[in-house]
């Protein structure tokens, strides 16, 4: 089984979903870089102001500042049988720097998963996305409605719509994603570990494809 585990794919491609549905398969933690800045953004930490202005354009948060909380998180206890990254790597630099961290403890990443989605089906997503704005739970006005309107199933406090899920914004992420994201798509082919996902349509048989790369056995399966 693998448990050292990538996704890949532009914001909106479900990432979020499909990473916390395999953590609970897998029992492994799901390291979302964004959640982890939007949490020193929230609590206002000196990493979460010099990060905040980024993020609210829809940018890149830089390199150092994503490596530091990143470093911390997977030096926690819970991530020792295996972690999923979401959100993580962005860049070359950051899939390098992941490489230098990870492969002399011997703990490389065994297989990154790319979902692959239509930019029209992108667009879609945003629209209707919604987050609670306590427990970050995430759902879709459409395809994934909370039981009542405005209110987190979970927790019961307010669904908002994220800052930088405007129009505008979203266009810059997407062309971040192709210019700074998509070379990784390449970076892990050469290495054997890329495994193509369709990203679209039904929920669940998207975890099942998922689910099919971590407990297949031999490595020939690259994509
Ligand atoms: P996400 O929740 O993954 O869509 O991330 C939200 C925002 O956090 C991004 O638009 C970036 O500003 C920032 N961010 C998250 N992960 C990274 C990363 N690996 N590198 C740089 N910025 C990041």
């Amino acid at each position: 089984m693998r448990r050292r585990i990538v996704f890949l794919g532009p914001p909106g491609a479900g990432k979020g979903t499909q990473a916390q549905m395999l953590a609970e398969f897998l029992g492994v933690p799901v390291i979302a870089t964004g959640d982890l800045l939007r949490a020193e953004v929230a609590a206002d930490t000196p990493l979460g102001r010099q990060a905040r202005e980024f993020m609210e354009q829809g940018a890149l948060v830089p390199d150092p500042l994503v490596m530091e909380i990143l470093k911390r998180r997977l030096a926690q206890p819970d991530c020792e049988q295996g972690f999923i990254l979401d959100g993580f790597p962005r860049t070359l630099a950051q899939a390098q720097a992941l490489e230098e961290l990870l492969g002399p403890q011997g703990r490389a990443i065994e297989a990154v998963l790319e979902l692959e989605v239509p930019e029209a089906v992108l667009v879609e997503r945003f629209s209707g996305r919604r987050v609670c704005r306590h427990c970050g739970h995430v759902y879709h006005l459409h395809t994934h409605p909370p039981r009542c309107a405005g209110t987190c199933d979970r927790c019961g406090d307010a669904l908002i719509q994220r800052a930088d899920d405007t129009p505008a914004t979203v266009r810059t992420r997407l062309q971040i994603y192709h210019q700074a994201t998509e070379p990784l798509i390449h970076f892990y082919r050469e290495r054997g570990l890329l495994h193509r996902i369709d990203g679209s349509g039904d929920i669940d048989r998207i975890q099942h494809a998922t689910r099919e790369v971590v407990v297949a056995q031999d490595d020939t399966q690259g994509a």
